[in-house]
């Protein structure tokens, strides 16, 4: 089974290559605002063209951020629904 899958074929967007490898690297960003937001991390799978150097991320940079996201409200349940006014 080390044939070539095709459904998982990268292509340099800079210049067209397909000689692209990937890795993963933690990247840091911020979520919520002002003074509620907090930095998560995520690792995210990097892509890097071999001939031209340029590096780049797909839609599974995106679920990764999500799923940070996800990982951060499970493990941190607000108490406190903020927002929510009460009189
Ligand atoms: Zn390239």
């Amino acid at each position: 089974m080390r044939e070539t899958p095709s459904t998982n074929r990268t292509e340099c967007p800079n210049c067209g290559s397909m000689n692209v490898s990937t890795g993963a690297e933690i990247e840091r960003f911020l979520y919520g605002k002002g003074e509620d937001a907090v930095e998560l991390s995520a690792t995210v799978p990097v892509h890097t063209c071999q001939d031209c150097g340029f590096q780049f991320t797909d839609a599974c940079g995106d679920d990764a951020k999500q799923e940070a996201i996800c990982r951060h409200l499970g493990v941190h349940a607000p108490k406190e629904i903020v927002g929510l006014r009460t009189r």
